[in-house]
């Protein structure tokens, strides 16, 4: 397998992809079942980790999910997240916070919110700057992604930068939650996408046409249709590519129409030489086995050239959902690294 270079490993990173809620090591599970009374091994964990496809991961998700119950149980998955990425050179973070899930499952989110808030506030000194997007269940209905909304825009002058939408993709049209899209952007937050991951081109489309989407999570289905790429192109939108996740939820299989779909097939690069801004991420990494060097080393086994891949770390902070001007920091800071 190839090898990234230390000089590519030891470049600050942005990390735009990855659930709180997705990144709870199988350790920190145990020990947030055992808060609540429940004994689970780490062996239970790994194999709960491991299913056959996208319904089974979401069902994964939600066990998992079942364990984060107080302000205490988020601040410690925080922590553990925060570690992690400032293991990995990350130094700055968008990290999607499910309020939909807390909602839904009658949790205090305002409570759990200040947690994790003052968690990222403790991560700054250590290099890590840390901005949340607040993502809705697409399942759940725009009632409840609205009552996400309304949580969100009460927090965009405490770090939280978008208003995201994950779930299961082919459950609503995006026409649905044109409403709460037009409500967020109103209250100054920018909009995120999961679409185009199991669904079609169409998804992606109508997340970018529909709801405004200015970064498309996944969105590896734009791929099939030289239109879509087109509009993404156009409109300067990215993907948020994440390549393992694809690989173990069925996702890739499912655009390649084969079972045995490799991470060498993804078609990162086909997009990234057609000229479509890409990033690269983890989106749940225990729960796929993933870390960011490795998404950068499998980019690799696609062939993409180091210095592509330096372009690519770079959208990462090109595409950030920072004010302008603290982007346009960010950004220079990585291409001084880069010398
Ligand atoms: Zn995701």
């Amino acid at each position: 397998m190839s090898q990234l270079p230390a000089s590519f490993l030891a470049l600050p990173k942005a990390e735009l992809h990855v659930h709180l809620e997705g990144s709870l090591e199988p350790a920190t599970v145990v020990e947030l079942a055992a808060r609540h009374g429940v004994t689970v091994s780490e062996a239970e964990v790994a194999a709960r980790y491991q299913y056959a496809d996208f319904r089974g991961f979401l069902d994964a998700f939600k066990w998992v999910t079942s364990f984060l119950r107080t302000p205490q149980d988020y601040a410690l998955a925080a922590e553990r997240l925060f570690a992690q990425l400032r293991a990995q050179n990350v130094v700055y973070a968008e990290v999607t916070l499910s309020v939909g899930v807390m909602l839904w499952r009658k949790l205090e989110a305002s409570a759990i919110f200040d947690a994790v808030d003052e968690a990222a506030r403790r991560a700054l000194p250590h290099g890590l700057r840390v901005a949340w997007v607040v993502d809705c269940v697409r399942q759940f209905g725009p009632g409840a992604a609205m009552d996400v909304a309304r949580h969100a825009a009460q927090w965009t002058k405490r770090g939280v930068v978008a208003l995201g939408m994950g779930g299961d993709e082919l459950a609503l049209p995006a026409a649905d939650f044109r409403a709460v899209y037009d409500f967020a952007r109103a209250a100054g937050l920018h909009s995120l996408v999961h679409a185009g991951e199991i669904g079609g081109p169409q998804a992606v489309r109508d997340a970018v046409e529909i709801l405004g989407a200015e970064r498309i999570g996944h969105g590896i289905a734009a791929v099939a249709d030289d239109a879509v790429m087109a509009v993404l192109i156009e409109r300067g939108v990215a993907l948020e590519v994440c390549p393992t996740s694809n690989l173990r939820t069925g996702a890739l299989a499912g655009l390649l129409a084969k079972q045995d779909a490799r991470i060498e097939e993804h078609p990162a690069r086909h997009l990234h030489e057609r000229g479509v801004t890409i990033t690269l991420s983890t989106d749940d990494p225990p729960m796929f086995g993933c870390t960011l060097a490795g998404e950068y080393a499998a980019a690799l086994q696609m062939g993409f050239s180091v210095a592509d891949l330096v372009r690519v770390a770079r959208n990462g902070f090109a595409c950030a959902f920072l004010p302008d001007e603290e982007k346009t920091r960010v950004v220079a800071t990585f291409d001084e690294s880069t010398r």
